[in-house]
């Protein structure tokens, strides 16, 4: 029986993944600190008898005592207004924590995968991004933090499989969305559909002409464990090459919803928010035979079935989550 250790494990992707594994009889080690996770997406996981889960900060060093075949580092902040409010952990986890993962798979003799970024290529100026693209990071504005950080994992994966020849995997994984995600992450799919269930205006920051494609988690999960099993050492996108505007994805969950009373207000941009974002998928058609599965309609209704059956008070818990306990005075 191989096992399988998932960082971020109680996080959107992270208990998808677990989900994943568990159905192909591996064995899981799930890694978490809550930082932005639930313990609700593992809940269900409790008394499965191939799972584990260990409470834990990945920046600091983490010993196993089992033998551990592959490595899924996937702990990390991953919504903009959750990346802001914890900057130095942010920054922490893709550097520290990617090293410590590292280290971890090199002492195990483990394959290790790491879970890079669209946002790696900042705010593109090549379109859709190709893997080859080297990106336009501003590394000083408050995006830089997350950008930075997944460079850095990247750079560090790439050596220590030169130098040490540990056998790594990195995914670039573009805007991902499904069950499970936080209502209140700020994310535009749970920030939309949170809107229309409490009966409010879509929030559309800038104009809306800046554009997004948006990946359903199962073929998402598809494609990260296709990249572990695959050869490849060097960065692969796995997203959804179907790009739509935000102003007509709004218009897009107006309908969904049914709510023709609601209609779309306009705030202001954030800094650096990027203008295109589009995945070219070529290479992960090519050397994984991947592709989504999944139609935005179905994986929509999907999403918008698990945030209506929500106990009603996490609808209205708008507030952000607190992170005070992590942050020293
Ligand atoms: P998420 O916030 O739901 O999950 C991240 C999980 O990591 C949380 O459970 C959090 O508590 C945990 N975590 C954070 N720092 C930690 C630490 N120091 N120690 C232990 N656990 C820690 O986010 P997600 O959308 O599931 O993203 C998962 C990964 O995928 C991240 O690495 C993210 O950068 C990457 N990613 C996601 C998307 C997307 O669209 N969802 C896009 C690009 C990249
Ligand atoms: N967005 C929006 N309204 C919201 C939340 C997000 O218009 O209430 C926009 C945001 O400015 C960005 C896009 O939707 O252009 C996707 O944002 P998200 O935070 O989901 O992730 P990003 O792709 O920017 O990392």
């Amino acid at each position: 029986m191989e096992r399988v250790l998932i960082t971020g494990v109680a996080g959107f992707i992270g208990s998808h993944l677990a989900d994943y594994f568990l159905n192909k009889e591996y064995h899981v080690i799930g890694v978490d600190n809550f930082i932005t996770g639930n313990v609700r997406n593992i809940a269900h996981l409790k008394d499965h008898p191939g799972f584990k889960f260990i409470e834990h900060d990945v920046t600091n060093p983490l010993y196993i005592d089992e033998d551990l075949h592959y490595i899924l580092h996937f702990a990390s902040p991953a919504s903009p207004i959750d990346y802001l409010k914890i900057p130095i952990q942010t920054m922490k986890v893709g550097a520290m924590g990617t090293h410590n993962m590292l280290g971890l798979a090199k002492a195990k003799k483990a394959r290790i995968l790491v879970a890079s970024t669209s946002e790696v290529y900042g705010d593109p100026l090549e379109h859709p991004q190709k893997e080859t693209y080297w990106g336009n990071v501003n590394p000083v504005g408050p995006r830089g933090v997350y950008d930075e950080a997944k460079r850095y994992l990247e750079a560090l994966t790439m050596a220590y499989h030169r130098f040490h020849g540990l056998e790594t995997r990195i995914v670039r994984i573009f805007n991902t969305y499904g069950p499970r995600m936080r209502l209140n992450d700020g994310r535009v799919i749970p920030a939309f559909m949170g809107q229309v269930l409490r009966g409010e205006n879509l929030t559309v920051f800038g104009d809306g002409s800046q554009t997004r494609s948006f990946c359903y988690i199962d073929d998402q999960v598809e494609g990260i464990y296709r990249l572990l099993q695959s050869d490849y050492p060097e960065p692969v996108n796995i997203g959804n090459p179907e790009e739509i505007s935000i102003r007509d994805f709004a218009e897009e969950i107006l309908k969904l919803s049914g709510r023709d009373d609601l209609t779309v207000t306009y705030k202001p941009l954030p800094v650096d928010d990027p203008k295109r974002r589009c995945p070219d998928i070529t290479l992960a058609k090519r050397i994984l035979g991947w592709e989504p599965r999944v139609s935005r309609s179905e994986g929509l209704k999907n999403t918008f079935e698990y945030f209506k059956s929500l106990p009603a008070e996490e609808l209205y818990k708008t507030e952000h989550k607190d992170f005070s306990k992590y942050i020293k005075p």
